[in-house]
């Protein structure tokens, strides 16, 4: 039902090549794949090879796609934070005003700028990927007086009091998304998806809802594009995003540039681009079904998109969709190995080490490419998944089949951005790791992102009666760990090498040596000291590692080795750790198959949440001295219409000048529609 998203958003941390000189002159040396850093982020540059091959039909389609997806982005400022956009406003405008001054030196000028950096990475004030608030490094002294200065009634989009509160009280708002067990996981989050309503009113009005739906073979995802808030009478009811209702002036824009779209599109894209306006238009979710069966169905067409509330992992009981888009073009070199993998997808569904009744009896609609990005909007941006698969609608999966796509554009220049960054001289002990990661490190991250979206998330099935939505808050967490154990299982199958996706099962012990070390070690160095690991994602990796750690202790397949004062992780046994992969992907598909919530939850609370806080202090001190940035996300790159003396379009140009800072305030000025609170 949801969260088919992959979110190895942050493998910047883990270095897919790497080299064998000195740190220090790694560092010094210049990086023209990084644009700008700042905390724990760095900023990247993509680009967009073949973009110049397309046809000009095909490069107009791109701008106008492109176009709508940064026509969104006030909408998921406001998703995050009922606040958020007040907060970018008036932050942007002391930033203009005051970054041309004497005060612009100052060092709690700087802090406001890196902090005011960071909101745009977040599109908002709380982390993208812990979700907690951002702590303000200037005073509120300092701030207050630069409220005086440049805010005045014409421009003030909030109470200043109030604004104070919010960035300096620790307190106040301190989560977006708060899943800690035993709490009201709505009230206790800051996002704005619901407002005035419990958990229990949430799950009430939800599960009367789905309810009256019982036994519909297409049910449609209740809650995905609304907001759920309370009427006078104290009534609950959603309101819709929607044109003409919530965040209209914003989904406009949208429907404008998705209708310039269509007169470029060919049949199929155009019948999908009129079925998702029309969604737009009405907030029917019906629609939305129907926009996503013509969407899964065009797997023709070179030039795609997504655009629309999509992924739910902003929302702690999964329902509430963020807005997102993604224009992307076929990488045809690259696609050749998908099309190997989805030929075989029924080999692979027929093989996989579970019980023989979750397995779908027939794979349908596996569709599988390598695509360019072209442009990343909403959610999307600046932080990106390197793999997505849609639609999130189950039945839709079943009986008309899911898009798979690995984004290689992207991967690449995270590779480039990590070269010779240190990191696997620090974390990798053995040198035979080493040497196979320098090796295979790209190919074996390709191919596992290949796995886990194209047949990971569509494999299996639930047994008569389960719903899928018993899981609850551990749902999305044990849905991506199902994805990367079937994906890490295959990666070791000597059917790879048999079908020519591989030429030695080196390439998979690459892998395993590296996943084992993010998912107990490296991934670790993301989280603050003395906190929990709340994203799925690197739950979902910590779960799989710990797990065999344990599960493999007799037989010493994982090793924690100490040296001078360090702690590694060793794989021992690569083919003992395959097998342990294959148990727990038979246990996490029974339990998924099942709704088994006790047995899921006691999985998830046991492997994936507490850090042991010695080793975790050891892991952020090591990676702090490598001086690497855990988070990456991206500039956009510019597209300019080439015009005639007669003013026809005769080419679309693409330009990778975007700096960091010009880009949001080129967006804040250029793409912002909605009103400051919705
Ligand atoms: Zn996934």
């Amino acid at each position: 039902m949801m969260n088919k998203f992959l979110g190895l958003t942050a493998m910047g941390v883990i270095a897919l090549a790497s080299c064998t000189a000195p740190v220090e002159q790694e560092t010094a040396q210049e990086q023209p794949w990084i644009v700008d850093r700042f905390d724990d982020i760095k900023v990247i540059r993509y680009e967009v090879p073949g973009f110049e091959n397309l046809t000009l039909q095909e490069k107009e389609y791109v701008y106008y796609l492109s176009e709508a997806a940064k026509c969104g982005r006030d909408i998921l400022f406001d998703q995050n934070f009922k606040y958020g956009l007040a907060i970018r406003r008036t932050f942007e405008t002391i930033y203009t005003e005051a970054r041309n001054t004497a005060e612009a030196e100052t060092a709690e000028f700087k802090a406001f700028e890196k902090y005011l950096k960071k909101m745009w990475f977040a599109n908002g004030i709380h982390h993208h990927y812990s979700n907690d608030k951002f702590v303000p490094e200037f005073s509120e002294e300092w701030f207050r007086g630069q409220l005086a200065r440049y805010i005045n009634d014409a421009n003030r989009q909030m109470d200043n009091d109030y604004l104070c509160r919010i960035i300096f009280d620790k307190e106040l708002y301190a989560s977006r998304l708060n899943q800690k067990a035993g709490v009201d996981v709505i009230t206790a989050s800051a996002n704005n998806y619901f407002e005035g309503v419990t958990q229990d009113e949430v799950e009430a009005f939800y599960g009367a809802m789905a309810a009256a739906d019982e036994g519909n073979p297409e049910p449609i995802s209740y809650g995905l594009n609304s907001k759920l808030m309370k009427n006078e009478k104290g009534e609950v009811y959603e309101n819709v995003w929607r044109v003409g209702g919530m965040y209209s002036a914003a989904l406009e824009q949208i429907v404008y540039w998705l209708e310039k779209a269509a007169t470029v599109a060919n049949d199929t894209q155009r019948a999908t681009i009129e079925a998702l306006i029309e969604y737009y238009r009405t907030g029917d979710l019906k629609k939305f079904d129907e926009y996503n069966i013509l969407w899964v169905r065009d797997t023709e067409s070179n030039v795609d998109f997504v655009n629309g509330f999509i992924e739910s992992y902003g929302d702690p009981l999964g329902r509430k969709a963020s807005w997102e888009s993604v224009v992307n073009f076929r990488d045809i070199e690259a696609c050749k190995r998908t099309e190997i993998m989805a030929a075989n997808a029924q080999w692979f569904e027929d093989n996989a080490p579970i019980n023989p009744a979750y397995r779908k009896a027939e794979v349908k609609g596996v569709s599988a490419k390598v695509i360019t990005v072209a442009m990343l909007g909403g959610d999307c941006f600046p932080a990106t998944a390197i793999g997505i698969n849609l639609p999130n609608a189950d039945w839709i999966r079943k009986e008309h089949g899911s898009k798979s796509v690995t984004i290689d554009n992207i991967t690449y220049a995270y590779a480039k951005a990590a070269e010779g960054n240190g990191f696997n001289e620090e974390f990798v002990l053995r040198e035979d790791d080493r040497e196979r990661m320098r090796l295979h490190g790209k190919l074996s991250d390709d191919l596992h992102t290949d796995l886990h979206e194209c047949l990971g998330h569509g494999s299996g099935q639930l047994a008569p009666g389960t719903k899928g939505d018993e899981l609850r808050t551990y749902s999305s967490t044990l849905e991506e760990t199902r994805a990367d154990l079937f994906a890490l299982y295959y990666l070791g199958d000597q059917k790879l090498v048999d079908i020519g996706l591989i030429s030695t099962l080196d390439v998979a012990w690459a892998q395993y040596s590296k996943y084992i070390i993010n998912g107990m070690q490296t991934q670790l160095s993301r989280i603050e000291l003395g906190k929990d690991v709340e994203e799925s994602h690197m739950r979902n990796r910590k779960l799989i590692a710990e797990w065999c750690y344990e599960k493999g202790k007799a037989d010493n397949v994982i090793e924690i080795v100490e040296k001078d004062g360090k702690h590694y992780v060793v794989v021992n046994d690569f083919v003992r750790l395959r097998e342990l992969f294959g148990e727990l992907l038979c246990e996490v598909q029974r339990i998924k198959s099942e709704g088994d919530y006790e047995a899921g939850k006691a999985l998830v609370e046991n492997y994936a949440v507490k850090i042991d806080p010695d080793f975790h202090a050891e892991i952020i001190a090591r990676n702090k001295a490598l001086n690497i940035e855990p988070y990456g996300g991206f500039v956009n790159p510019r597209y300019e219409l080439v015009r005639d003396s007669k003013g026809n379009i005769t080419d679309v140009k693409v330009c990778y000048d975007s700096k960091y800072v010009d880009q949001h305030l080129e967006y804040s000025k250029n793409y912002s529609f909605l009103p400051t609170f919705n």
